[in-house]
């Protein structure tokens, strides 16, 4: 059966059945050359990874660099997936779909990258290991990150600090971390 085509750009499996045991939230996120198509390639090269398959995705958005300003924009995106991966596989499977696009050791934390994949929620599992956090340990301050997953589900409770999505995003303050929907054309 041929892959097609979401409302966003993503592929998705055919009959996007369900093949897994974890439901994740990815984040997605990119400003170096062409943002929106690295993000898109990044999803797409996870679900083609196999026992993976997307399940909703959100709009994109062009995000206000947070934790260090010098720096160009970002295109963000959340995807929602299914996976047979645990969350360890995951991550690895995650480092090298970035490594494959050309990421290369940051020279500064938090500095421009090339893609960024992010694990974000992991069913309502909490992972705390030297290499594994879950949920995302910066998520719920990050507006690139919050306002995507309240595109597919502002209701999903965060498993630690026990917020919905939805309270999370209005407890960031309005004047910072500016973010605007990017309109692509499909
Ligand atoms: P950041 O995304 O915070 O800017 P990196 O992408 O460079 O930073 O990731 C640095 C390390 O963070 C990774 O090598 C990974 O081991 C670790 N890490 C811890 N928790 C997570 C998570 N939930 N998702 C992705 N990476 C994580
Ligand atoms: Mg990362």
């Amino acid at each position: 059966m041929p892959a097609s085509y979401t409302r966003h750009g993503f592929v998705k499996m055919p009959g996007n059945r369900s093949v897994g045991n974890y439901t994740v939230y990815i984040g997605a996120g990119s400003n170096i050359g062409n943002k929106l198509a690295n993000c898109q390639n990044g999803i797409e090269s996870l679900i083609k990874s196999g026992g993976t398959v997307l399940k909703d995705q959100s709009r994109f958005y062009k995000t206000e660099p947070v934790d260090y300003q010098a720096q160009d924009w970002f295109i963000n995106c959340v995807a929602k997936i299914e996976t047979a991966k645990n969350p360890f596989e995951l991550l690895h499977t995650l480092k090298s779909i970035e490594r494959d696009v050309g990421r290369v050791a940051d020279p500064v934390k938090f500095g421009p990258r090339i893609l960024d994949l992010d694990i974000l929620l992991v069913d309502n599992l909490v992972v705390t290991s030297s290499k594994l956090v879950v949920p995302h340990p910066r998520m719920h301050k990050r507006r690139f990150v919050l306002q995507p997953i309240c595109d597919i589900d502002a209701k999903i409770i965060h498993p630690v600090l026990m917020k919905n999505m939805q309270s999370l995003l209005e407890m960031l303050d309005e004047d910072e971390q500016r973010i605007e929907e990017y309109r692509c054309a499909y």
